[in-house]
């Protein structure tokens, strides 16, 4: 069975793997170009950032090329190209928001997951002193603060708070590990490879429609898995002229940004504890993009800057357009939610002698899904009634709601029951 899996973030690179393992002629059709981390010399363009002639997010690509950026509003939805993992905080907790009412049990493909990533939290001797006091304070205030399990090589981390460019120490996992272990059982990756749309013939997906450096090209197959990510997937379905739902959701992050002299929070893991309530998560954080593009940031120097975030499950709301162009509102449920959070980050922040003003960085949405949300008579088949029978989604794209939560497990092990749900249908056809 020739089978193309599009994108090689956590989502299609676990289909990969699980695919080419089965025995499949498996090839992955990627638009990025092969991922190279960034290193600090990036810092240097710390003189045009206080100049404001970085210019504003929709710049970011120019400073960092492995991020893509569309913005709704005050939104500003960021993904990496070449997947998200690449330019995660390594942090692994697994979200389940919304599976359980509709009758999904993920609860194996977690474990064997987070069992294969060899977790470890980082130790409190390797946090800068603010990020500890910040701790504390949270304890005290009840929140009942916990370590954040990350999939990351202690002994290669150096610290250098640049988790989001890249791992220039390849200390930290990312999904091209699970790309590699497909090559290995024979998958074939192509890069440069951008898919426009599913050809389908007589209601089957044959193939695809790709665009690469020399044109469209025409790229047949017995199957198409599509995990090209919240909006990637929705802008091939859109074009393919499949019905997909306005409900995208985002997990908006909004980092409150204080000032303490020589915190030097960057000289740390981003995210090492958390606390958690219900919509949301809490996390110390020194916001990379708000640092270079967010004008209300420009006068705190690196050094003096402390950060701290909130992420948010928000409202599944968003329109995804054919062309990638996202249109997405914060709802008055999200407000009041981030208002809640925005006062105890204020506490925390004060608690542990961070002055002010706190000003709130780019709020930006990097989890990104829900757009082809899975009903509860489709948890069996995994495979919604909308698509062709052999168009499949394994991304997260499939989850009904928003997260509040890391989400690279969650993409992972959708990915994988998905895949075990294509093996069952090829049994029985
Ligand atoms: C800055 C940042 C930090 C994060 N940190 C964490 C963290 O610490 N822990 C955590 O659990 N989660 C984190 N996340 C979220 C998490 O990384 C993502 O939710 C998850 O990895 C999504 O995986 P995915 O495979 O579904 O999508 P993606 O990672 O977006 O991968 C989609 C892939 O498809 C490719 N693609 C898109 N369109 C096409 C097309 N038309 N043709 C071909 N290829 C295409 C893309 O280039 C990409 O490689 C973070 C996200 C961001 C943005």
């Amino acid at each position: 069975m020739r089978v193309l899996v599009v994108g090689t973030g956590a989502a299609g690179a676990m289909a990969a793997k699980k695919l080419s393992a089965a025995g499949h002629e498996v090839h992955v059709l990627e638009a990025g170009d092969p991922f190279k981390a960034l290193t600090r010399k990036v810092m240097h363009a710390g003189a045009l950032r206080r100049t404001g002639l970085l210019g504003s997010e929709r710049t970011i690509s120019r400073l960092f090329p492995h991020m893509r950026t569309a913005r709704s509003g005050d939104l500003v939805m960021v993904r990496g190209a070449g997947g998200c993992t690449t330019i995660s905080c390594g942090n692994i907790l697994p979200a389940d928001k919304g599976l359980k009412e509709i009758g999904l049990d993920l609860s194996t493909e977690f474990a064997e997951i987070i069992e294969s990533l060899h977790l470890c939290i980082v130790p409190r001797e390797r946090w800068r002193p603010t990020t500890s006091q910040m701790f504390d304070v949270a304890q005290e205030m009840g929140l009942n603060p916990a370590l954040t399990p990350k999939a990351l090589s202690q002994d290669r981390c150096i610290c250098c708070g640049m988790c989001e460019l890249g791992c220039a120490m390849g200390a930290r996992w990312d999904s091209r590990a699970w790309v590699e272990e497909a090559m290995a059982s024979g998958a074939q990756v192509h890069y440069g490879h951008e898919v426009r749309d599913v050809m389908i013939e007589d209601g089957h997906a044959v193939g695809v429609h790709a665009v690469t450096s020399s044109g469209v090209t025409t790229i047949k197959a017995d199957r198409v898995v599509l995990a090209a990510g919240g909006i990637g997937t929705a802008q091939i379905l859109r074009r393919t002229g499949t019905s997909i739902s306005d409900t995208l959701w985002i997990d908006p992050v909004f980092t409150f940004g204080g000032m303490k002299k020589e915190s030097e929070q960057l000289d740390e893991m981003p995210m090492v504890w958390y606390a958690k309530k219900d919509d949301y998560i809490i996390s110390p954080y020194l916001d990379l993009l708000s640092h270079f593009f967010q004008p209300a940031w420009r006068k705190v120097g690196i050094d003096d800057r402390v950060g701290v975030m909130v992420k948010l499950a928000d409202e599944a709301n968003g329109h995804v357009d054919a062309d990638g162009n996202v249109e997405k509102a914060l709802s008055g449920k999200d407000e009041a939610s981030i208002k809640e959070a925005g006062e105890l980050v204020e506490d925390i922040m004060s608690g542990a002698g961070v002055k002010g003003p706190i000003t709130l960085g780019m709020i930006n949405g990097g989890h990104l899904g829900g757009t082809v949300p899975l009903h509860r008579e489709e948890v069996v088949t995994m495979h919604p009634a909308v698509l062709p029978e052999n168009l499949w989604v394994a991304d997260l794209s499939l989850v009904p709601r928003s997260q509040g939560m890391p989400t690279m497990v969650l993409a992972a092990a959708i990915a994988s029951r998905v895949c075990s749900a294509v093996e069952k249908s090829d049994q029985s056809d």
